[in-house]
């Protein structure tokens, strides 16, 4: 007897555990990561194979229906499946998903509207392969003649004796021909290949020349990688910009494709740009399969497919790229690890760092951190061992650092200066268009929340318990903490000068064009913002336009830092830092000093050195001190102490439990039932803050509550939390989302 272990593709927690079904003789091949057709409580359902056992512990076990597509997965994701589920309180088929082909699984529907007779239907996906293989006949075997009752063989052979026939031809007019072609292609008669054409993906490859020789920090990552102290492990490049980890991603991939195997690497999305995938096709060709948000349904199909068939050995993505079925996987690269983008922001919330360590230690795999600015979560793990740190600290070309100036503000207000760009950035502009050479300029996006900012001094108000900003409600005229929702009225004025100067902050990229034009005259300004870049492939163009400007200034928000890497740019400014520096959420330091880390980067890549200018109300926060000092300790160090007492990650670990709905009571009912039901199951030392209003207390006519579970770093809540959100009453137009380990915190 064989038994099927499945998860029905039913997206709830209740049934979060494979069932078992029989697999009756003739049903064809099954196995782990097949797709299959079930009777699930009298209606069919789609349902995938997780295990193959050999008998059950439950007696009259029902068929399985038929066999509906796959494997997709094997046993190892199927472990890494389960980890997901109950690491992240997701239901075990959301994450099961995450590992099949994108777009290309079937539904079962329900058709019709008779509540005790419903009808279902099983609904194909849409998107499926282009067949594009090909036969013919070979030369060779022109004089074979097949067997007397070999007719479909017959057939085949009649139909390409005229010239070589798609597949999907020889099918559509012979019925299946698999066999026969086997048969005839084994026998030397036929020539069947795969001239797939992927459906465009529209990249540009940009030359990536094998460097010859290595620096020494090169040499020692690879080293670190390729030592067998390293498998199933994770190592962390802890390199400045500019030190070429690129070279050293390329190098270990070409290591893993030597020793037969896969490797999979990971960009943030917003510089999966052809700039970074050209990268790795210039030296990898056709190897190279990408997955990313922005292609079509049908490309992504093709992307995986390409990936399944084993035709592609690297698939460079976004962190949906880990699901991807690389066989005999050896190496997975994180870039700019430290990126917010690698947290899914919706259901299965997993962060891909963490999923990738654990695919790693599945596989015997090496997981591959790089940043210049390693995340305080992984700067953890490396201190306590568990991660292997290798530093790359100098530019491959083995000029300085930029010099970074910081900016006060504060004093360029005292002085009677009105605009947004400060004496020193205006006359670095200035000389940048003199000398005819290329300036980018930086400016945060304009944060939803809104914060109050003293213009003479700088002051924000801050809560006193949790160390954020303190969020500016205008209706209400009060400020608002988010973490422990504590308000307080907006006082008059500044409580450090007594200015009156206490405004709401921020600025548009158009608002900050208007004055560039002003201060820079006929200077080419590209601007580059969520408007310029709607739709597919104008990120690109915006940025073939710099590219091809004899000198000029690019000006935009943070999406354009990632990845841009222009020798010509002798000029980075920063219009402000204090957005990010002041988003009500205990992570606003540490993204800025990443963030500024990142942008000052883009200075003096080439052989011209560049120079870096951030203006800001704030300038001796440590994440500032650190980006000009080029001394990132000055942050680290006194952002660990801070986080260490009042309990933040890393030193703690926070689940956010967010809490949705149209109706206010009913939202503002269901936190108070779901933070009783948690606080039932508290461990010792666990705290709950809220319930309150998030930040984003009120997103397209939803109500937003939640709740945050502070715990050990070395907690395990998942299952505490599970249990507690299934005891809560359901209420049919609230939502409750948890999410562990949060990024956002908005
Ligand atoms: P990072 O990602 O660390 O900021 P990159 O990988 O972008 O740095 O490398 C910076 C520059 O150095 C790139 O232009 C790259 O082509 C170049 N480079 C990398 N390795 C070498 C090498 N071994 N010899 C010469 N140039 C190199
Ligand atoms: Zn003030
Ligand atoms: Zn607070």
């Amino acid at each position: 007897m064989r038994v099927a272990q499945v998860i029905v593709d039913i997206a709830a927690r209740e049934i979060n555990t494979p069932f078992d079904y029989l697999v009756p003789d003739g049903i064809g091949d099954v196995g782990v990561g097949s797709c299959v057709l079930v009777d699930f409580a009298h209606r069919p359902a789609v349902a995938y194979v997780v295990g193959i056992a050999n008998d059950s512990e439950y007696p009259d076990l029902k068929p399985l229906q038929a066999v509906l597509g796959g494997p997709y997965f094997d046993e190892r994701a199927a472990r890494v499946a389960r980890w997901i589920a109950d690491e992240y309180v997701c239901p075990l088929s959301e994450a099961v998903k995450l590992f099949t082909p994108p777009g290309g699984t079937p539904k079962a529907v329900r058709i019709g509207n008779d509540a005790d007779m419903p009808t279902w239907t099983l609904k194909r996906p849409g998107v499926g392969p282009v067949d594009d293989r090909w036969a013919w006949l070979e030369p060779s075997g022109a004089d074979f003649s097949p067997r007397a009752n070999a007719t479909t063989q017959r057939a085949v052979i009649d139909a390409l004796a005229e010239g070589p026939v798609r597949v999907a031809e020889l099918t559509a007019d012979l019925g299946s021909v698999d066999g026969a072609l086997r048969t005839l292609s084994r026998a030397g008669v036929v020539c069947v290949e795969r001239r797939r054409r992927l459906r465009e993906t529209n990249l540009r490859a940009k030359e990536a020349p094998r460097h010859k020789r290595l620096s020494a920090g090169q040499t020692a990552a690879l080293k670190a990688i390729a030592s067998p102290e390293s498998t199933g492990r994770v190592v962390v490049l802890d390199g400045v910009t500019g030190s070429g980890k690129t070279e050293v991603y390329l190098r270990a991939i070409e290591d893993a494709l030597a020793s037969g195997g896969t490797a999979c690497v990971l960009v943030p999305e917003i510089s999966l740009t052809p700039q970074t995938v050209g990268r790795f096709r210039s030296r990898f060709g056709e190897d190279v399969a990408v997955l990313h948000s922005r292609l079509t349904p049908g490309e992504r199909y093709d992307q995986w497919d390409h990936i399944r068939s084993g035709d592609a050995r690297i698939v460079v993505g976004a962190r949906s790229a880990l699901f991807a079925p690389l066989r005999d996987l050896r190496l997975i690269v994180i870039d700019e690890e430290h990126e917010s983008s690698y947290k899914q922001g919706s259901a299965p919330r997993y962060h891909a760092r963490d999923v990738a360590a654990q695919l790693a230690a599945e596989h015997g795999a090496t997981l591959v951190l790089g940043s210049a600015s390693p995340s305080m979560e992984t700067r953890y793990r490396c201190d306590k061992g568990e991660w292997i740190r290798c530093e790359m600290p100098e530019r491959i070309t083995g000029h300085d650092l930029p010099p970074v100036t910081v900016v006060d503000l504060a004093e360029e207000f005292a002085r009677g200066n009105r605009s947004m760009f400060s004496k020193p950035l205006s006359d670095a502009l200035l000389a940048t268009r003199s000398r005819g050479e290329k300036a980018v300029l930086f400016l945060n996006r304009r944060g939803f929340a809104s914060f109050l900012l003293c213009r003479e001094c700088g002051f924000v108000p801050m809560c006193d318990s949790c160390s954020t900003s303190m969020t500016y409600h205008e209706t209400v005229n009060r400020l608002v903490c988010h973490h422990c929702g504590a308000h307080r009225p907006v006082p008059a004025e500044c409580p450090t000068c007594k200015s009156p100067y206490l405004r709401q902050f921020g600025a548009g990229t158009q608002r900050v064009e208007t004055e560039l034009a002003a201060l820079v005259g006929d200077w080419p300004i590209v601007r580059m913002d969520a408007d310029t870049t709607r739709g597919k492939g104008a990120h690109e163009k915006n940025l073939v336009q710099f590219e091809t400007l004899e000198t000029g200034v690019l000006l935009g928000t943070q999406m354009i830092a990632k990845g841009l890497d222009y020798p010509e740019v002798t000029l980075v400014g920063v219009i402000s830092a204090d957005v990010t520096l002041n988003l009500p959420d205990f992570r606003a330091g540490e993204r800025t000093y990443q963030l500024l880390e990142q942008v000052a980067g883009r200075a003096g890549r080439g052989a011209n050195p560049g120079v870096v200018v951030i203006q800001t109300y704030w300038p001796d926060h440590p994440a500032l001190r650190a980006v000009e000092s080029h001394t990132p300790s000055l942050f680290y160090d006194q952002e660990s102490v801070l986080r260490a007492s009042l309990g933040y990650p890393p030193f703690g670990r926070l689940a956010n439990i967010l809490i949705r709905g149209r109706d206010k009571a009913h939202v503002a009912a269901a936190a108070a039932d779901t933070a009783a039901a948690i606080t039932a199951r508290c461990e010792d030392g666990w705290a709950l803050l809220g319930p309150s209003p998030a930040p984003l207390s009120r997103l397209k006519g939803v109500w937003r509550w939640h709740l945050l579970l502070k715990a050990p770093a070395d907690s395990c809540f998942s299952v505490a939390l599970a249990e507690a959100v299934a005891t809560v009453k359901k209420r049919n137009d609230v939502s409750v989302v948890v999410d562990v380990d949060p990024v956002d915190l908005l």
